[in-house]
C-alpha cells in the first residue's frame, strides 16, 4: 500500500479559458466561464450541423433518377 497524497477529482482545465477548474463551478474555473459556456449554447454556437450536402452552391444537387422508367413492352 502506498501512502501517497490522496487526490481529489483530477482537475480538468476550464473548457473556456483553460484555467484549472474549481469545485464550485466544475468543470469551469469560475461562474463567468460557466456563463460564457451557457451563452454559447443559447446562441447556437454548439449546434451540430445536420446532414448537409458538401457541395450545393449550384442550388441543384444530384437529381434522383426517378423519371427514368422506360416502358418497353
Ligand atoms: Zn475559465
Amino acid at each position: 500500500m502506498s501512502a501517497e497524497v490522496i487526490r481529489l477529482k483530477p482537475t480538468r482545465p476550464c473548457p473556456i479559458c483553460g484555467k484549472p477548474s474549481t469545485q464550485a463551478h466544475y468543470p469551469f474555473c469560475s461562474g463567468r466561464c460557466q456563463d460564457v459556456d451557457l451563452n454559447r449554447w443559447l446562441s447556437g454556437a454548439y449546434v451540430i450541423p445536420a446532414k448537409d450536402e458538401p457541395e450545393a452552391e449550384d442550388g441543384e444537387s444530384e437529381v434522383p433518377s426517378a423519371s427514368e422508367e422506360d416502358d418497353e413492352t
